[in-house]
């Protein structure tokens, strides 16, 4: 049998081989190269919010602190460009560290290891600008006696944009305006700093999965809060989280606001409006019976009442609450002392007038000559609690 020999080099297959389609093991190498990756890369960031690009997806960063930003961005897009560009002989690869990647003899293959390492880089001005070297090992041929093993420069230039969000967040864009309102009265400041905190943690995490879920405005309104937010579904969210904690109802209306010029659809806007109830820790209330209660928690269930004649506290679910047709009764506070206890009975004077009238004994201990809250409803008399 006559020797073979490359027909690239004319080395014998005895000293280069053995011949992988003709070609000693080196002209293989050569002819087959792996790393086809071009010498420059262009990337940017959004100089608003430091989002990136991610397989053509704007993403938020891990990190804000501008140098590890803009490593992290710059390798992502080497990252991505190198994946294109590997041979397509590789079938699968990994990154490893380059202190890893020398100790590397062997590969199944199709399958490569890849490193990479900033070797020079300013990053004080945009275009920021990070050399790396690239390195691949890797095997496409199960006759090859020695691993490809190929090293590139590569430039990437970080630039500075503003992503399509920040675009219209900048621009002044919302998409529906969340109303928070109570019913038949205006919010108070204690329910407004609350529920501009549950807003602002909800965002939050609204955020982390909707990019669009910001909060364009905060309007403080005689009547409540509007918050101009860039989705509706995040309106949405936080107004269910609005109601969940201090009860009410949650309803939508639309207004045609335009036409977008691109699509020529029409565009709505969504108000999405939340009534918290009226009720507040401390109201006097009463239902349809005419027993009379002072409200002690009001939450997305319903309402804990105590009931003023014996002091025991219910629980109302907010549809129990409207069947039993709870609601607010005129009342007046006053205080009053005990001038004379019976077995049954108690005398007490109003502290304003002097007047004095007769209770049953309330259901806990009460001494003679203390003053007491007491509240009038429909000329009755209630204890309320001690002053
Ligand atoms: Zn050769
Ligand atoms: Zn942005």
């Amino acid at each position: 049998m006559s020797e073979r020999f490359c027909y690239r080099c004319g080395i014998s297959e005895s000293e280069g081989g053995p011949l992988i389609d003709g070609l000693c093991q080196v002209c293989y190498r050569k002819e087959n190269p792996v790393l086809l990756i071009e010498d420059e890369i262009n990337t940017e960031l959004c100089q608003n919010c430091g989002s990136y690009k991610k397989r053509g997806v704007w993403v938020d960063p891990k990190s804000y602190e501008l140098e590890e930003l803009i490593f992290e961005v710059a390798e992502n897009a080497l990252l991505e460009t190198l994946e294109d560009s590997l041979s397509d002989k590789i079938r699968e690869y990994e990154v490893v560290p380059p202190e890893e990647l020398d100790e590397i003899e062997d590969l199944p293959v199709g399958r490569a290891a890849v490193s990479f390492e900033p070797v020079d880089f300013h990053i004080e001005y945009f275009p920021a600008i990070i050399v790396y070297e690239v390195r691949v090992k890797a095997k496409t041929h199960e006759l090859q006696r020695e691993l490809h093993d190929e090293r590139k420069r590569v430039t990437v230039y970080v630039r500075q944009t503003v992503c399509p969000r920040c675009q219209k967040f900048l621009g002044g864009y919302f998409e529906a305006i969340l109303q928070v309102r109570a019913e038949d009265r205006p919010l108070t400041e204690e329910e407004r700093k609350a529920i501009g905190k549950l807003v602002e943690q909800k965002v939050d995490e609204i955020m982390r999965r909707d990019r669009m879920g910001f909060i364009q405005d905060t309007i403080e309104k005689e009547e409540g809060l509007d918050f101009y937010m860039g989705s509706t579904s995040s309106a949405r969210k936080i107004a269910q989280a609005i109601k969940e904690r201090f009860g009410g109802t949650i309803s939508e209306a639309y207004e045609l606001v335009g036409i977008d010029r691109q699509t020529s659809k029409e565009v709505y806007r969504t108000s999405v409006s939340v009534r918290i109830p009226k009720f507040r820790r401390g109201d006097i209330v009463a239902d349809r019976k005419g027993n009379v209660y002072e409200v002690e928690r009001v939450d997305g269930k319903g309402l804990t009442l105590r009931n003023l004649e014996n002091w025991e506290s219910e629980h109302f679910d907010w549809k129990t609450a409207k069947r039993e047709a709870i609601d607010t009764v005129e009342h007046e506070d006053s205080e009053a002392m005990v001038t004379s206890m019976s077995p049954r009975e108690v005398q007490l004077m109003d502290m304003e007038s002097y007047e004095t009238y007769e209770l049953n004994r309330p259901p806990f201990e009460v001494k003679e000559g203390e003053v007491y809250k007491m509240v009038g409803v429909k000329g009755r008399k209630y204890f309320r609690g001690k002053k």
